[in-house]
């Protein structure tokens, strides 16, 4: 059946965790796809138990189900973007590679690796399988921990952008809401110009889920035909206004507020 309004809210297909707290994770993109004018096809990779200080337990979903799911939905419609956080096991980067393969939709990849609480996040072998994924992701958004993870023996941030971009990602954006320092920089680097700082207040935090909502963010503005320049820059800005507007629902960290 045609659909005229359909454009009018392109499709991002999101694979991550769901964080029952509502803060990260597949809650975090639904929100952030759907008030960017976006419409979320939703794959849940892992059951988590958390609350809003920390994670204590990361359950995977099962692989089979996950393609079938994947299966009914790309029959049916054809995402604009995908996005990808938590991977709860290093298949499902595999699976990651066969999405965007079937799709040709551009990838943003979140790489969750350890939760802002502290708790450990990447599976075994999970770092290794992202490597393999380099050279088919348009946007990676590591934080500074994670870029450093992804690059052990770097030298600094600028070492890790470089090498990421080196083995493929076209375009890596490190954030530094994790390092110390008055403000926070974020680093763009990419396969065809030069790096790219950008820097933003530091807002009074601590903050749980404001990566997934980066990462949404991108995925959405590239959906609705942004260049990677002008979504990366918007999604900033953007999620810094979430920020802006951050509560805490518990007793721990804040949340972005991603309705005004
Ligand atoms: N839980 C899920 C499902 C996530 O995807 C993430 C991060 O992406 C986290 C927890 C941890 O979020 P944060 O590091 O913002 O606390």
């Amino acid at each position: 059946m045609g659909n005229p309004n359909k454009e009018r809210r392109p499709t991002v297909l999101c694979l991550s965790g769901h964080d029952p707290g509502g803060g990260a994770g597949i809650q975090a993109d639904i929100e952030t796809v759907a008030a960017l004018g976006g419409h979320a096809f939703s794959l849940i990779s892992a059951h988590t138990v958390q609350d809003t200080t920390d994670v204590t337990r990361v359950q995977a979903m099962d692989l089979a189900l996950l393609r079938e799911q994947a299966a009914a939905l790309l029959a049916d419609a054809a995402p604009r973007a995908i996005k990808v956080g938590l991977l709860a096991s290093a298949a499902q980067a595999g699976f990651v590679s066969e999405l965007t393969r079937q799709t040709g939709a551009p990838v943003v990849l979140d790489p969750v690796l350890r939760a802002g609480g502290g708790a450990e996040l990447a599976p075994a072998g999970l770092v290794d399988a992202l490597a393999a994924l380099l050279p088919q992701i348009e946007v990676l958004t590591p934080n500074a921990a994670e870029a450093r993870r992804l690059v052990p023996g770097a030298g600094d941030l600028d070492a890790c952008g470089r090498d990421l971009v080196r083995r493929g990602a076209r375009n890596v954006l490190i954030t530094g809401g994790d390092e110390p320092g008055e403000g926070v920089i974020n680093r763009w680097y990419r396969s065809d110009g030069s790096p790219r700082a950008f820097a933003w207040p530091r807002l009074a935090g601590p903050f749980h889920g404001a990566g997934c909502t980066l990462a949404a963010a991108i995925a959405t503005l590239l959906a609705r035909g942004e260049s990677v320049g002008a979504a990366l820059a918007d999604a900033q800005a953007w999620v810094h206004a979430a920020l802006q507007r951050g509560f805490a629902p518990g007793k721990g960290r804040m949340i972005p507020g991603r309705w005004s």
